[in-house]
């Protein structure tokens, strides 16, 4: 049996300076003003009929408005949460999904004939996009949910049982915000380690967990440490697991670190972080978010919910 350990990461410091790019474009439609009927030359009291939209016009007049209002809108959160830039608008989803795969040298015995839950770090696309995931669950910070929230950022969560039991409250109010809550086992263990019981336990038994208190069963599951075997894929596909994300970037309150040698950012890149703060990092949560949202907007990309590629 294989078992598949991340490599080590080098630490690297600083986003390097890149061209300041794009900026959400803004559909400006022109309403059309329908001439008035006065006639001058009348004595009686000028009418003045609503300017005439048709049905199509005035749609789009409202979907105009709604995009200069959200525009508006995230300006002002940038501009409130101190981001150097807007972050942009992701494309809308893809009406068709794209393939998902296990990245080469990441299979175990067997991974596509018994249709194990791929295992992966990119999502393959050609838009300029990346996943953000939070790992774990040990900080649960109110400012993060506010600021994700203002900012509509879309971001996937991989739970840890222990983790979460002391505060249900704050991932449900995550959920609420749109959130998926995904299973990243009861204790963290190193899985590899444990028996195909053991395994089973810890991941089967964290799928329980997110259905009793958030009423949904996962279809994502991370494995701690991005360290698993064989065992691991069939035990999460026997209880609904149908994909094993990894990572292509990490990013912390104070630094990212790459897992590809060219340390750079690659559209569809799903980034890992985790829920942290003063305590574990040299910054909270908040500034994690500044970190990824300043590079990755420099650089050209958009936030993208990772579940609407999957
Ligand atoms: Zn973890």
């Amino acid at each position: 049996m294989r078992t598949v350990v991340q490599k080590d990461k080098s630490r690297v410091g600083g986003t390097g300076g890149r061209t300041v790019r794009g900026g959400l474009a803004v559909l400006a439609v022109t309403a059309l003003a329908a001439g008035c009927t006065h006639n001058p030359t009348d004595a009686r009291p000028a009418t003045v009929r609503r300017p005439f939209l048709a049905p199509a016009a005035r749609a789009l007049d409202a979907y105009a408005t709604r995009l200069r209002a959200a525009h508006t809108a995230r300006v002002a959160a940038a501009k409130r949460w101190h981001l150097k830039q807007v972050p942009l608008t992701a494309p809308p989803p893809p009406a068709k999904k794209p393939r998902i795969t296990t990245r080469e040298g990441f299979e175990v015995d067997g991974h596509e004939e018994l249709g194990l839950p791929p295992v992966f770090t990119t999502v393959p696309t050609k838009e300029k996009i990346v996943f953000l995931t939070v790992d774990d669950g040990a900080e649960k910070d109110p400012a993060f949910l506010r600021m994700m929230r203002e900012l509509k950022v879309p971001y996937t969560a991989f739970l840890t049982g222990f983790l979460i039991k002391e505060d249900y409250g704050y991932f449900k109010k995550m959920q609420a915000d749109g959130v998926t809550l995904n299973n990243h086992t009861l204790h963290h263990p190193y899985l590899p380690g444990l028996s195909r019981a053991g395994q089973k336990r810890e991941i089967c038994g964290m799928q329980k967990i997110l259905a009793r208190h958030y009423d949904k069963r996962p279809t994502l599951f991370r494995p701690p440490y991005g360290s698993y075997d064989e065992d691991t894929l069939r035990v999460a596909k026997s209880c609904g697991i149908a994909y094993a994300p990894l990572w292509a970037e990490e990013v912390f309150a104070d630094h990212w670190e790459y897992r590809e040698r060219d340390r750079d950012l690659h559209p569809g890149d799903i980034v890992l972080s985790h829920f942290r703060g003063r305590r574990h990092w040299n910054g909270t949560m908040c500034d994690m978010v500044r970190r990824f949202l300043d590079k990755v907007t420099a650089e050209g990309y958009a936030v993208a919910r990772l579940e609407d590629y999957l």
